[in-house]
């Protein structure tokens, strides 16, 4: 099967098998840019703690963490770890994004400016494009890697770019779908491609190299 075919045919299955209509429903673009950094080396329940005490406040906002002091922030985002080099990230974030003109860029300049941007890879990058600013911009995660590496479309070692134009060169260019094939690659890495896979209850098992030999070492172990 070609790439085009396989990477088509694996949304098929996820989008059989799970429902995310509640993936990242967040109240406002700002609110995106904003846990797109808070999620950075965290799970999402620490994210959503820190963003509740940003709201208390009047803070989540670019405008909100403009005009508040690092250190203070730093301590209003407390639960999502790593606050203090968080703080530092969602400052420089803040003061470039805080009245950007979007029209001034198309995809790709808007791609490089947020690059230049202290604290924002690609991932970030791509997180802002996409579920921010609804613009056409996969993103590709540590989920992304091992699913597909274990399927045995990509290697593990491949470039973070060269694994998103596989999907950007192979999936129409529908932004809705970049989001909930996204968000479908995450829910299956929760829960079934783990770092110790649960072969049996994974919907690509019949496409997966490493899933049929999994299976195999393991029924041969009982
Ligand atoms: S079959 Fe196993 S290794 Fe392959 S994607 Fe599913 S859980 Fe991961």
């Amino acid at each position: 099967m070609g790439n085009r075919l396989i990477i088509n045919k694996i949304y098929e299955l996820l989008a059989k098998q799970y429902n995310n209509d509640n993936w990242w429903k967040a109240d406002s673009i700002d609110e995106v840019i904003i846990g797109a950094i808070l999620t950075q080396n965290t799970n999402w329940n620490n994210v959503e703690k820190a963003i509740a005490v940003l709201k208390e406040n009047g803070l989540c906002s670019l405008a909100g963490i403009t005009k508040t002091k690092e250190e203070d922030l730093a301590e209003y985002i407390k639960a999502s770890g790593f606050f203090k080099v968080k703080a530092k990230r969602l400052k420089a974030v803040a003061d470039s994004l805080y009245m950007i003109n979007l029209e001034k860029y198309d995809n790709d300049e808007l791609r490089a400016f947020l690059l230049s941007i202290h604290g924002i890879g690609n991932e970030t990058a791509d997180t802002i494009m996409l579920y921010g600013y609804n613009l056409p911009s996969f993103v590709i995660n540590a989920y992304t890697m091992r699913i597909y590496s274990r399927i045995g479309i990509i290697n593990k070692k491949d470039k973070y770019n060269q694994v998103r134009q596989l999907f950007m060169d192979n999936i129409s260019k529908d932004i809705e779908l970049y989001k909930i094939y996204h968000a479908l690659i995450v829910t299956n890495a929760k829960e079934a491609c783990k770092v110790k896979p649960l072969c049996t209850k994974c919907p690509l098992k019949a496409l997966c190299k490493f899933g049929s030999d999994y299976e195999n070492i393991d029924s041969k172990s009982k």
